[in-house]
């Protein structure tokens, strides 16, 4: 083995020859003084569902806004699809444009229509033309099951709706990798159901897909992995019956027994 072959973790193989959707490598992040990343170390393979909890606070959503440069990091190393997390912006896009995300509150633009949300960034990003956009568009509104809704504004739909269509808008990029952010946690309780079962329908066909939420039933359904973080650490990460059955952690019981 020659040292060339040594990536400056002292890792031999690429992180794309293992298949991984995304690799985090002692991720250090702070805001001012305070330390809300810690040595965050995370692997994503491709396809891979990860259901991410801990307290209000932790660092969830700072993690995972990571992944797509929302947020930057300090230290580390965050390597996306294979593409390195650096200051190059022109490769920033390309993650933005395969990383797609959904937020609690689905920021859809409130004096588009609906088709026009879905299709502003596969016209503007993409350069594709309109009917070809209005095609893709309409497809992925049949998919969660609201194409009657195209010509309405944001407005006009109940919440459970709203965060279809932007479901909807982040799949008209065709990303391949789908980040969640607690998508149900604002939303009326009869509506939760609806949309978790469209994240379901998206996992059961093969993305990969990284969920912060305290649903566990969704967790105990769908993920392949539930990670526990606690102030800005990764403390527990484990397939799900076990996670549930056999924490190991007394702050991940403790947190367990608060939302279960
Ligand atoms: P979670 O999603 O687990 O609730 P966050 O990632 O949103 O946690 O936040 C983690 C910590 O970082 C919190 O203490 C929060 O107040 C702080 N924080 C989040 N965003 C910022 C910011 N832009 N500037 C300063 N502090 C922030
Ligand atoms: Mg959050």
């Amino acid at each position: 083995m020659t040292d060339t072959s040594l990536a400056p973790t002292g890792r031999t193989t690429p992180a794309a020859a293992r298949d991984l959707a995304v690799e985090m490598i002692d991720v250090n992040k702070w805001y001012g003084d305070f330390h809300v990343l810690k040595a965050i170390d995370l692997e994503v393979k491709k396809g891979e569902k990860i259901v991410i909890c801990g307290p209000s606070g932790s660092g969830k959503s700072t993690m995972i806004r990571c992944i797509n440069r929302l947020e930057e990091h300090q230290a580390g190393r965050i390597i996306v699809d294979g593409i390195e997390l650096t200051e190059d912006l022109k490769r920033i896009d390309e993650i933005r444009r395969d990383v797609g995300m959904v937020f609690q509150h689905f920021n859809l633009f409130p004096h588009l229509t609906i088709l026009e949300n879905c299709t502003l960034a596969p016209i503007w990003v993409k350069k594709l033309p309109k009917r070809e956009a209005d095609e893709i568009a309409m497809h992925y509104l049949r998919r969660v099951r609201i194409p009657e809704q195209a010509n309405k504004y944001p407005g006009q739909l109940s919440g459970g709706q709203q965060q279809r269509v932007a479901i909807a808008r982040s799949l008209c990029m065709s990303p391949k990798i789908m980040l969640f952010d607690e998508p149900t946690s604002a939303l009326d309780p009869e509506m939760v159901k609806e949309v978790l079962d469209t994240m379901v329908g998206l996992a059961n066909e093969g993305m990969t897909m990284l969920v912060v939420t305290h649903e566990m039933g969704f967790a105990r359904q769908v993920a392949d992995r539930v990670i526990f973080m606690d102030a800005g650490q990764i403390i527990e990460s484990n397939e799900p019956n076990a996670f549930f059955a056999n924490p190991q952690h007394e702050r991940t019981k403790l947190f367990l027994s608060q939302i279960l």
